[in-house]
């Protein structure tokens, strides 16, 4: 194959890992990456669907991909094109649609010219081996992510990945352990493992596996660099598995742990199994073990019924938590999930105010946390880009540190000080170890 191709991608981890390696077979076929903003002859959209925010964001690209160049040829895949391909499908110049599942045929459909506006999408629910998409490196990123699993099977009420991503399936473990060797060779400082649920890695697999045993033989890799978890639920962290990422010298003390509300009813009617006070046990059991640790959680607020006592509620035992990163999910209505056919569901200013207040908690536990390191010593890997002429770079416990521009170069491990603090970011100096 010939010619020019650009990839723009939606959505969490787990779609960025495909789309890399969507590009990097592409790029092994011939063809040649260039800058989306400059106009391909093909353009890669990976859309998401977790939001009606991220449906109207993938419409926009295909629309900007055909001003940018009327005569590219558009694929949409992703999660949007799994759960609604007809519609994508209808937007001019789109020449091609499959779902996540045929991303990896995605090379052979190009060759056999199927890109005539055909829908391939197959019924993902149906899959049930995880076959992870080849990659050696991952871009001109400083990290790389390693899809471990993917699908779920938890069907909370509010969410529409399990329909667009199939029932929870892991990865051989060999497959997983042949790449993170591929990209250690490439001199990645720090992987991050990837999935749509972490936490269920190895349920599927004969003879039956689990996160704590991955990760026990990830450590008898040749990697030697950092390890970063992805998302995990609150009740797959057990006290074996946080024994061993507090014990390990590898593993980052940052945990992201999806809370969802913080008020026992919600939860319930969430289908989300644990309460607040399990949830509070949890944390306060990291903290004991990594007073240092970073503590990442996940809410979503203004769901369908939630009153304001309830959300009063939540923003007291927020207030109450000891967690450093908040990341606020406005309530989004996904068509076909059982939280869209629920009463009382809230005005849409009503959410966003909530969702304000909430940012607000965050970003005050956020500048505590990052205050607590001036004056010491953090490690980080540094990023490509930067701010107001000074580089950045990520801490292993999940903070933005800014440097001075000759500190070294993109996906470098450093020891550095902290000097201060500057709005959502730290600033640190180098120090020679
Ligand atoms: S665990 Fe719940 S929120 Fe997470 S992907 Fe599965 S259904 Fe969605």
């Amino acid at each position: 194959m010939s010619g020019t191709f650009s990839i723009v991608t939606l959505g969490c981890k787990t779609n960025q890992f495909e789309s890399v390696a969507m590009a990097e077979g592409l790029a092994n076929s011939g063809c040649q990456q260039v800058d989306f903003a400059t106009g391909a002859d093909l353009v890669i959209v990976n859309t998401c669907t977790v939001t009606a925010a991220t449906d109207s964001q993938s419409r926009n690209l295909i629309r900007r991909a055909r001003r940018i160049n009327p005569e590219c040829r558009i694929v949409v895949t992703g999660c949007y094109a799994q759960i609604d391909p007809q519609s994508l499908n209808q937007l001019p110049g789109v020449s091609l649609v499959i779902g996540n599942e045929e991303k990896k045929e995605l090379l052979t459909y190009l060759a056999a010219k199927r890109d005539g506006g055909e829908i391939i999408v197959s019924d993902i629910r149906k899959i049930e081996k995880a076959e992870t998409l080849p990659l050696t490196s991952f871009a001109q990123r400083s990290r790389a992510f390693v899809q471990i699993q993917n699908g779920c099977d938890a069907f909370c009420a509010y969410c529409i990945i399990p329909y667009a991503r199939g029932r929870s399936r892991s990865v051989a473990e060999g497959e997983i352990l042949h790449q993170i060797e591929n990209l250690t060779a490439g001199g990645y400082a720090e992987i991050v493992l990837t999935g749509i649920h972490i936490g269920q890695y190895g349920q599927d697999l004969v003879p039956q596996r689990d996160l704590l045993s991955l990760l026990q033989k990830i450590e008898t890799t040749t990697f030697s660099g950092r390890l970063r978890l992805g998302s995990i639920e609150p009740n797959e962290l057990t006290p074996e598995l946080l024994d061993y990422i507090a014990t390990s010298a590898w593993i980052c003390p940052h945990y992201h742990i999806p809370l969802q509300a913080g008020d026992d009813g919600i939860l319930k009617r969430m289908n989300r199994h644990y309460t607040t006070a399990f949830y509070r046990d949890l944390l306060c059991g990291i903290h004991q073990r990594q007073p240092d640790a970073a503590i990442g959680l996940d809410i979503i607020t203004g769901f369908p019924g939630e009153t304001e006592e309830q959300f009063a509620a939540t923003c007291d035992y927020l207030e109450s938590l000891p967690f450093t990163h908040l990341h606020v999910f406005p309530y989004s209505r996904r068509p076909g999930t059982p939280a869209a056919r629920l009463p009382n569901q809230l005005p849409g200013d009503l959410i966003k105010e909530r969702a304000a207040l909430l940012r607000e908690i965050g970003e005050r536990k956020l500048a505590a946390y990052g205050a607590g390191f001036v004056g010491k010593i953090l490690e980080i890997i540094l990023e490509g880009g930067g701010d107001n002429g000074l580089k950045k770079g990520l801490s292993e416990n999940y903070l933005n540190v800014l440097l001075p521009l000759d500190a070294g170069q993109q996906g470098e491990s450093l020891q550095v000080r902290i000097v201060k603090v500057e709005g959502d970011h730290l600033v640190a100096e180098v120090i020679d170890v």
